[in-house]
């Protein structure tokens, strides 16, 4: 996983950031306001890379998303969140799967967004998450705020993913247990 996706989730800015905000403090600089401006530059540094991520597109504003009094993230919101877990194109880059397509559509490539957003078979707890955040579809550029906006909706997103992802990872190990014995 990469490391900006683990910091931006964990809401940890980047080591080489926290250094030069440790120093402005020793400095006489105000705690919050050093934070301030490490905030500011990790925003800053996040929207001048190159190539939006997964995770930057749906985590825009850092802030507002580290300063949230709710929320631990699952281990299934995680996989969501960052790309990496059980979807095909993640398996099939570490080599787990022959290829990256959806064991549960016909789609030749299976990523959170597809999970997400795109794969049928995945209507009937999206269209629950949907009810029960009050949202009439879902993109990436609401996910945050709908995460956010309270203890609920972060709930309805957890049990989202636990439906999700979960059913995912049950028949990843399914296939894992037909595939024939490498070993022996
Ligand atoms: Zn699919």
């Amino acid at each position: 996983m990469p490391h900006t996706a683990v910091n931006v989730l964990a809401g940890t800015p980047p080591v080489n950031l926290l250094a030069v905000e440790r120093k402005a403090t020793h400095g006489g600089l105000k705690k919050s306001e050093a934070r301030d401006a490490t905030m500011k530059q990790w925003q800053q540094r996040r929207e001048s890379a190159t190539g939006k991520r997964w995770t930057q597109r749906l985590v825009g504003d850092l802030k507002q998303w580290c300063k949230r009094t709710h929320g631990d993230l699952s281990c299934h919101l995680t996989q969501l969140l960052t790309g990496h877990g059980c979807f095909g194109t993640y398996l099939h880059k570490t080599g787990k799967e022959a290829t990256p397509s959806c064991h549960h559509c016909e789609a030749a490539d299976d990523d959170a967004e597809h999970t997400l957003l795109h794969c049928p078979a995945k209507d009937a707890p999206k269209e629950a998450l949907k009810a029960a955040i009050g949202e009439e579809t879902l993109w990436t550029g609401t996910l945050m705020g709908s995460m956010l906006r309270d203890r609920g909706s972060w709930t309805a997103w957890e049990t989202f993913t636990a439906s999700v992802i979960g059913e995912k990872l049950q028949s990843e190990r399914e296939r894992r247990r037909q595939e024939p014995a490498s070993e022996s």
